[in-house]
C-alpha cells in the first residue's frame, strides 16, 4: 500500500525555496496522515523545513511563521530527518 497522499492536479503546490513541484508528502511514521495547517514539511529537492498551508483552495506550503520556525528548531524528530535527507542527498545515490 501507498504511504502518499496525493494533491489534486490542478493545484500543484510549489516549494517557495527551490520552486519544485511538491505533489505528494509521505508521514515520518508510515500512515497516511492528512496535514494539518501549520504542521512541518521537508522538501525532498532543497531540505528546506516548510509549514503546510491548508485553505479552501486545497493543500500547500509555505515559509515558517517565527513561532513556526522556532518549534521546528527545537524538535528533535524534525532536525535528525533534516540530517539525514541531507546526508542521502549528498551520497552518490542521491533521494529515492
Ligand atoms: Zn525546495
Amino acid at each position: 500500500m501507498s504511504r502518499e497522499i496525493k494533491i489534486k492536479q490542478d493545484n500543484v503546490p510549489h516549494c517557495p525555496v527551490c520552486n519544485s513541484v511538491l505533489d505528494a508528502h509521505t508521514g515520518t511514521d508510515g500512515t497516511s496522515v492528512l496535514p494539518m495547517d501549520g504542521d512541518a514539511s521537508i522538501c525532498f529537492n532543497c531540505v528546506t523545513v516548510l509549514a503546510y498551508e491548508i485553505t479552501s483552495d486545497g493543500i500547500g506550503v509555505r515559509i515558517p511563521t517565527e513561532e513556526e520556525q522556532k518549534a521546528f528548531d527545537a524538535d528533535k524528530d524534525i532536525s535528525r530527518i533534516v540530517e539525514i535527507m541531507k546526508q542521502v542527498k549528498n551520497s552518490d545515490q542521491g533521494m529515492p
